[in-house]
């Protein structure tokens, strides 16, 4: 009655899966009526020439998800199953929802601003933090409930950051989280309602994006040869202003000292001015030594860190981190006590364990050497091949600089050919947040991170044919 038909030769099908699978779907068609007795399990098992037992699996299954249901000392029965109102069928996926698994892309040069060199990253070294860790905080592993992420974790990074950066703060001013996106969420739900966020520009545009789609008031004001400039940030009069003093991004500029102070200057003139410091590179910093970050000089908690790893190790390890004045880490805790943390535990202290056994600071100094070197190469096979057909700025710190370029061509035309080319090359349009067609140029981010030197000349070539050829 039940027309089953058992495929012996798919082993990797139990015997049971099959039956349970056919009448299931038998069921939903409604090929049975309700309520209808089904075959006891030994006459099932018998014309089916299989054991008892799978029948009894299968039937185990339809009972517990609700298709059969039992009556004492008299069997099985079809449970009655509304149709559905519209007709079943899968949905296709909208053509504009589709995605494609993205390939890397093989033979290119990449002059990306946004990726490190993972070739080079001792991944040796972090398996075997990851192997320790393993061995000794298995107990840890369930540990997701303390919002700022794990406390050792934090201590690790406080004495490391106040080393490296001359970050001034306490454990408990952490708050870790997979990446500046999901911190800058965080921050913005700490001030009052109807604060405005001012930001440099040209700058960051996926955080300007971001902070419009949250509803954010943000603004933008214009750079002058020191950086930020003072006198627009005075006109707009917002409460946070969020800049990269260290590097500032894209440009590339060092805020100087002066202009520092009057920052912090402005900031202390009001409750509720913040400056937000975006140090998403500063670990690399070439011809002089590295610069102290903005939170150092800051001695009256107007200035919010924003520090992350995706630099300095890689970005898929999504571990960044903002170090709070002790006034809105109270309204943080308050807040966000039920929250888990983002960030996982292993990554996290395996982190922990790469930074206390000292491997961070020796990955730092070597990368600082390599990079220091593929930055050289680079701007030296640039200045070859275009002459005083370019001009290169921003070059001191972090893992790119801006190279504008003098040519009639215009910046869709040159990232055509770039593509052509098979090259990866980014305009600097996009970062020009209020009007794209402000960039002067046309003007490129040229990153080196993941330009290993035998790659600069080829790389240099491709782009000199990208622009004239
Ligand atoms: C890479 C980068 C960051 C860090 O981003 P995460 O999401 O934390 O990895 C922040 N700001 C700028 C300008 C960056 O380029």
């Amino acid at each position: 009655m039940l027309t089953i038909r058992l495929d012996t030769s798919k082993k990797k099908v139990p015997l049971y899966r099959q039956i349970y699978e056919q009448i299931k779907t038998k069921i939903l068609e409604h090929h049975y009526l309700p309520h209808q007795q089904l075959p006891s399990k030994r006459d099932l098992a018998k014309e089916l020439s299989v054991s008892v037992n799978s029948v009894n699996n299968a039937y185990q299954q339809l009972l517990e998800e609700g298709y059969i249901y039992s009556k004492e000392r008299s069997g099985f029965y079809i449970e009655q199953i509304d149709s559905f109102n519209q007709q079943v069928m899968s949905k296709p996926l909208h053509q504009d929802l589709l995605e494609k698994d993205e390939k890397p892309l093989n033979h290119w040069i990449s002059f990306s601003h946004m990726a490190t060199d993972t070739m080079q990253f001792p991944f040796d070294r972090w398996v075997h933090c990851e192997q320790r860790v393993i061995k000794h905080s298995r107990e840890q592993m369930n540990n997701i409930k303390h919002p700022q992420g794990l406390y050792s974790v934090r201590e690790s990074i406080c004495r490391l950051i106040s080393l490296t950066r001359g970050v001034k703060c306490f454990p408990e001013q952490i708050v870790l989280g997979a990446g500046t996106h999901f911190l800058m969420q965080m921050f913005i739900r700490l001030i009052p309602e109807n604060s405005t966020v001012s930001m440099e520009d040209p700058g960051y545009n996926r955080i300007y994006t971001f902070l419009k789609n949250e509803q954010v008031n943000v603004q933008t004001f214009g750079l002058d040869d020191k950086g930020a400039s003072i006198s627009d940030i005075r006109r707009l009069n917002p409460n946070v202003v969020y800049i990269t003093p260290s590097h500032q991004f894209p440009t590339g500029r060092l805020m100087p000292i002066a202009r520092r102070v009057q920052l912090l200057n402005w900031a202390m003139e009001s409750n509720f001015r913040y400056i937000l410091e975006d140090d998403y590179d500063s670990e690399f910093k070439y011809e002089s030594d590295t610069i102290p970050a903005l939170q150092s000089l800051d001695t009256f908690e107007k200035v919010i860190y924003m520090g992350c790893f995706s630099k300095s190790l890689m970005p898929g390890l999504r571990v960044s981190y903002m170090i709070l004045p002790q006034h809105l880490l109270y309204v943080f805790r308050k807040k966000y006590a039920d929250f888990f943390q983002s960030c996982s535990v292993l990554t996290q202290l395996t982190l922990q364990e790469f930074i206390d056994s000292g491997e961070y600071q020796k990955h730092i100094k070597r990368m600082k050497q390599l990079y220091q070197e593929r930055r050289e190469m680079l701007m030296l096979a640039l200045e070859t091949r275009f002459g005083d057909k370019m001009k290169i700025e921003g070059a001191n710190a972090g893992l790119h600089f801006r190279i504008t370029f003098e040519t009639e061509r215009t910046t869709e035309h040159i990232l055509k050919r770039a593509k052509e080319e098979k090259i990866e090359l980014y305009s600097m349009n996009p970062f020009y947040l209020t009007n794209p067609e402000s960039n002067q140029g046309p003007s490129f981010v040229l990153g080196f991170a993941k330009l290993p030197k035998e790659h600069i000349d080829e790389g240099v070539n491709r782009l000199y044919r990208a622009i004239y050829g």
